[in-house]
């Protein structure tokens, strides 16, 4: 149906908006499988694009598509990326004012991909001049080196974001990308020393022992089998079928050229991938006064020659405190490094001119997430979601009455759950879960586990998103008090475990000397100061939510909710259980819900003229007078009743689905 004006194709329905019971689960569940199974993997919400995950390549993201999307009016073809992307492109071009992009969804679900393929949109389809080639390619390839050190091999996807994402593209007033601004949120420091069965670390250090060549091993006294290091081989899948990590090295150190890093810089970085590896491997053995020595000293060799210096200060520590000492060391260097990575990518995006740009920011972050354990990764995630849950509903509604009131159409109030409840809990200051939990972590050796939850009880106790309990085996787990609380969130109810909130900060007087530029960098010695009173990682998580929040409340939002359709990675397979599952979690029918306020469809009335003209005498074959009057004389004649639709001053608004498929009928025959 080339051309037309109504979301509607031969599979199902384009938008879910123009479902006949739009309130039912199994309805939206039907259209989507019926889609997904004939590979339309895309559908609408209003403007909301629905994806779920193919699991295999489609032949939708050629050249030919790219130009087939550039430029035309977002209902006139099938639901796609590039028609969210261009849209918000468009407008940003005619109105000069800022975008951004959400792509949400769980681990796997294709958000990475997706947010690829909308730059690579723009890579292609934005002018450009040759002075600007390097700056598109910066952007490109910006993603594998923030892959390589922030993306690891999970269970659930084998090329796993452990890190959340914001980054902004920047155009100058022709509409040529000229710059960027990356934002990471929270990157999962732990999976450097611990990783679960059929997990590896970050990519990286595979990468580095496959493809570093012999003489940059030998610098940095690595052998390139990974099984010899501690911190590669918990997993036990340092090898994967669907990763080339050898391929992978080549494109990361082309594009480290790319990007700008002085040879210095990646020595020093390899220097750090390096240390961690050989700080994995550093073993601890009990001296006759019970504290702990190292038991081996090539690894400090090591460790000294390629990044810290050789005055490693150990406090007497026992032994067991000695390891944890070792990987709180490690990962905190990583975490940094990865922060100054992220620094080091914006200073080669930066755009040093200082005209007027507008930007479209795209949003990579991770979904709600329920696992058997849920710890405090899981709490700031959630709570993030809830956050940007937030976010659209009162983005989408505001757009809805605005639209309303600006077409001088009455507003009708909508039922809806409002989740601001649930973020107050978390947020709200002296009374909120994270100052409650700051508040504990300023008490060291006073505050336990125990001591945070019976506060928690104490102050948010009978909120009605709130429950605790303590688990029934607490006894049996050692010195520790095993306790969970259960939050009620937007999505479904999740029980987190309370254990070990406030992390020791270790030996960071050795990093602050150290000789290599990076880790000095990043453990600059004005922290040691600042010790007595850390904020805690939750409050810098709030923090810089709420800053995210304020950079997107600016901004026009576009959305891409993405669905995983199996647990097996399996194209195809269309698991109905765990995409009912998804639909809840990503608040899809509470958005269809909110954003079928009143109305099924609206179209301005000039292009509705032109679709459905030959429907009417005295408007076919032209239409003379404003396109308003034709479009009511057009729909009298076919007999709309009066409860069916409204006019507006620009647009005309279709109450139920079954009144334009009747039209679209009548059209076609
Ligand atoms: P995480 O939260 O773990 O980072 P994610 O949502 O970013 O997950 P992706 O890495 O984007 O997930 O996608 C997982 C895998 O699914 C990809 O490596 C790819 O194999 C496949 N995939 C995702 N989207 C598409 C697509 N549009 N076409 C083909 N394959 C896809
Ligand atoms: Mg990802």
């Amino acid at each position: 149906m080339e051309g037309a004006l109504i979301a509607r194709d031969r599979v199902g329905v384009q938008d879910f908006v123009l479902l006949d019971s739009h309130t039912s689960e199994t309805a939206f569940l039907n259209n989507l499988r019926k889609r997904y199974q004939e590979n339309l993997i895309y559908t609408y919400i209003g403007t909301l694009l629905v994806s779920v995950n193919p699991y295999k390549e489609l032949d939708i993201y050629t050249m030919t598509q790219m130009q087939l999307y550039r430029g035309v009016n977002f209902f006139e073809l099938p639901p796609h990326l590039y028609a969210i992307a261009d849209n918000a492109y468009r407008v940003m071009c005619s109105e000069y004012n800022n975008h951004f992009i959400l792509i949400s969804g769980e681990s796997g679900a294709g958000k990475t991909e997706a947010s690829k393929k909308i730059l690579q949109y723009y890579a292609v389809t934005c002018p450009t001049t040759e002075q600007l080639q390097i700056v598109r390619d910066r952007l490109l390839l910006s993603n594998p080196v923030l892959e390589a050190f922030g993306n690891a091999k999970t269970l659930r996807n084998d090329n796993s974001s452990r890190f959340g994402k914001y980054m902004d593209i920047q155009f100058d007033f022709k509409g040529a990308p000229v710059g960027g601004h990356i934002l990471s949120y929270l990157i999962e420091k732990s999976r450097v020393v611990h990783q679960n069965h059929g997990e590896r670390n970050f990519h990286i250090f595979y990468q580095l022992l496959e493809g570093g060549d012999k003489d940059l091993l030998c610098w940095l006294g690595l052998e390139r089998n990974p099984q010899k290091y501690s911190y590669l081989i918990q997993g036990r899948c340092a090898k994967v079928f669907s990763i080339n990590d050898k391929n992978d090295w080549k494109i990361v150190r082309k594009a480290f050229s790319i990007i700008d890093f002085s040879e210095k810089d990646i020595e020093h970085l390899f220097g750090i991938v390096a240390s961690v590896l050989h700080f994995g491997n550093i073993q601890f053995e009990e001296d006759s006064n019970g504290h702990a020595i190292i038991r081996n000293g090539t690894q400090i060799k090591w460790i000294s020659k390629v990044s810290l210096s050789s005055q490693i200060v150990l406090s007497p520590l026992n032994v067991d405190l000695a390891f944890y000492a070792r990987d709180a060391v490690a990962k905190a260097i990583y975490g940094r490094t990865f922060t100054w990575l992220v620094n080091k990518i914006n200073g080669s995006l930066a755009n040093k001119d200082s005209t007027r740009k507008t930007v479209i920011g795209l949003l990579d972050i991770y979904g709600f997430e329920v696992l058997d354990t849920n710890s405090f990764e899981q709490f700031c995630i959630n709570y993030c979601n809830e956050k940007l849950q937030q976010l659209l509903i009162e983005m989408t509604l505001k757009a809805e009455q605005e639209e309303y009131e600006l077409e001088g159409i009455e507003w009708e109030p909508i039922p809806y759950f409002n989740n601001k409840i649930i973020c107050d809990l978390v947020e709200q200051k002296y009374k909120g879960i994270i100052s409650i939990l700051d508040e504990e972590c300023l008490r060291p050796g006073e505050a336990t586990d125990l001591s945070f939850l019976e506060k928690l009880e104490e102050k948010v106790g009978d909120h009605a998103h709130f429950v605790t309990r303590k688990l029934a085996d607490q006894k049996t787990r050692k010195s520790i008090d095993w306790v969970d609380f259960r939050l009620l969130h937007y999505a479904g109810e999740v029980t987190y475990c309370a254990v070990g909130k406030c992390e020791q900060n270790v030996s960071l007087e050795v990093l602050c000397n150290s000789k290599n530029g990076i880790i000095r960098d990043c453990f600059l010695l004005s922290e040691l100061d600042n010790r007595r009173r850390p904020e805690t990682v939750a409050t810098q998580f709030k923090n810089s939510l709420t800053s995210l929040i304020e950079i997107l409340m600016s901004k026009e939002p576009s959305y891409v909710r993405c669905i995983k359709p199996n647990e097996n990675k399996e194209p195809g397979k269309f698991d109905d259980y765990l995409i009912r599952h998804q639909v809840k979690y990503l608040g899809l029918m509470e958005h269809l819900r909110v954003r079928r306020a009143g109305f099924a469809y609206r179209r301005k009335y000039e292009l509705f003229l032109q679709r459905y003209k030959s429907l009417c005498p005295a408007t076919w074959p032209h239409w003379h007078g404003p396109a308003a009057e034709g479009v009511e004389r057009l729909i009298k004649y076919i007999g709309y009743k009066p409860e069916e639709y409204k006019l507006g001053r620009t647009k005309i608004f279709i109450r139920f689905p079954k009144t334009l498929f009747a039209t679209e009928d009548a059209f076609e025959l």
